[in-house]
């Protein structure tokens, strides 16, 4: 069997149960494992610590299967592992047509991200969305895709790993039909009420924000009789949250032409009048500053960049970017106004964006009062061990 052995007092985070064995805490490595490949991973004295997918090319070289020396890594441990992630939502995750099933590390299964678009009708099938992060999940693709698809009963598998950091890994990026029939050219996420068109093929990600369900709804209870702000709408998701909730009128910038596109076809899917929504295709900095001159005010303001973080050597930057946009968000909003305001930069903690958006809000010369702390939905949990799974924060504030 091919093994890892730890150098010495490198055990210690797989002790708390941290899932990734760095490059730097491997004395030495024993066979050949090809990438992706079940390694053993020994403490320096030779004791049991976990079985693990190895990679040879990225500084994360191995992720942790199992700590639990009985557990064989083969078909049977994904159908486990699959089969759990799913229970596990079905007990938490209601009123909704788009669920994340797998959360990569947190549901032991390191680099895979499912999420599954149920059907909700005779018309509309369901479909299953996969990325493979790492080695591990693209050595174990068939077994997993098999696994997905006798626990959900949806014959459907699109593969949607065409993300950057596959690079890391060695791993070309990839998209494609894993089972079943190709995903339409938009399919009907029905969320609490909303209908949402998703491109699963050509949309951000999956397709869908489905991280941010719990924050739609809490947009869709504070949006009755308000002049709503969206910067970021991509598809609309909080537009039409707001509008559920009984806008009075919704202004949406976004910088992708498509996305607004669908996000005009979601504001007709659900019956509610075209005139109500505002859609500017825009550079969201410099327009949330006209806007500001042109003395336009709002009541509710939504603030969902793309990731401006990539790593940690952007963390300067993505700051300035992030206090820019929050800076005017403040002078936008009318006296009593809400701020929703989120950063998805896995390398800016909820510490440092509390301290941006605080800095923006003194720029402003506002009193800013969290209201809430906020975070991706119950389907998304949290590994306590492995706090790099927090990646998306907000804040709810109301400026005095
Ligand atoms: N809030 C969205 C997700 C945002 S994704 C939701 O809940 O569904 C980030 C979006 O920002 C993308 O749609 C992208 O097109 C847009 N974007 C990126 N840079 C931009 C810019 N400078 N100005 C306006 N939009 C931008």
């Amino acid at each position: 069997m091919n093994t890892i052995t730890l150098k010495p007092a490198k055990d210690k985070s797989l002790a708390r149960r941290h899932p990734w064995i760095y490059a730097n805490a491997i004395d030495r490595i024993d066979g050949k494992p090809a990438p992706g490949a079940t390694v053993i991973v020994r403490a320096h004295d030779g004791r049991f610590l976990a079985r693990a997918a190895y990679s040879p090319q990225s500084q994360i070289r191995a992720r942790v299967w199992s700590f639990d020396e009985a557990e064989p890594i083969d078909h049977a441990f994904f159908k486990r592992r699959v089969q759990r992630a799913i229970a596990h939502r079905q007990a938490l995750v209601k009123n909704t047509g788009a669920t994340r099933l797998v959360f990569g590390e947190a549901d032991g299964l390191p680099g895979l991200i499912v999420d599954y678009y149920v059907a909700d009708d005779a018309l509309q099938r369901g479909q299953l969305v996969c990325q493979f992060m790492a080695t591990g999940v693209e050595a174990w693709k068939s077994a997993i895709v098999d696994a997905l698809t006798g626990a959900t009963g949806c014959p459907n598998v699109y593969e949607r790993s065409d993300v950057s950091i596959r690079q890391k890994e060695g791993l070309e990026q990839i998209t494609g039909v894993l089972a079943g029939d190709p995903p339409p050219a938009t399919l009907i996420a029905n969320e609490c009420g909303v209908r949402y068109h998703v491109d699963v093929m050509n949309g951000h990600k999956t397709g869908f924000y489905v991280d941010q369900r719990d924050n739609r709804v809490l947009v869709a209870e504070h949006a009755r009789d308000r002049d709503v702000l969206n910067c970021f709408c991509y598809t609309g998701g909080f537009s039409l949250a707001a509008m559920k909730g009984g806008a009075k009128r919704v202004v949406s910038i976004d910088s992708s032409g498509e996305a607004l596109a669908l996000a005009q076809q979601n504001v007709l899917a659900n019956g509610f009048a075209p005139e109500r929504a505002q859609w500017l295709d825009a550079d969201a900095f410099k327009t949330l500053r006209r806007l500001y001159d042109e003395g336009e005010r709002f009541d509710l303001i939504v603030l969902d960049p793309p990731k401006f973080a990539p790593s940690r050597e952007h963390v300067d930057r993505a700051a300035r970017a992030y206090k820019d946009i929050n800076l005017t968000g403040f002078k936008l909003l009318r006296p009593g106004g809400l701020l929703f305001t989120y950063s998805c930069s896995g390398a800016i903690d909820a510490e440092l964006f509390q301290k941006i958006v605080a800095g923006a809000a003194a720029d402003a010369r506002v009193d800013a009062r969290i209201l809430k702390r906020l975070g991706a939905g119950v389907d998304h949990p949290l590994l306590t061990a492995f706090p790099e799974g927090e990646y998306l924060k907000g804040l709810l504030l109301q400026i005095a």
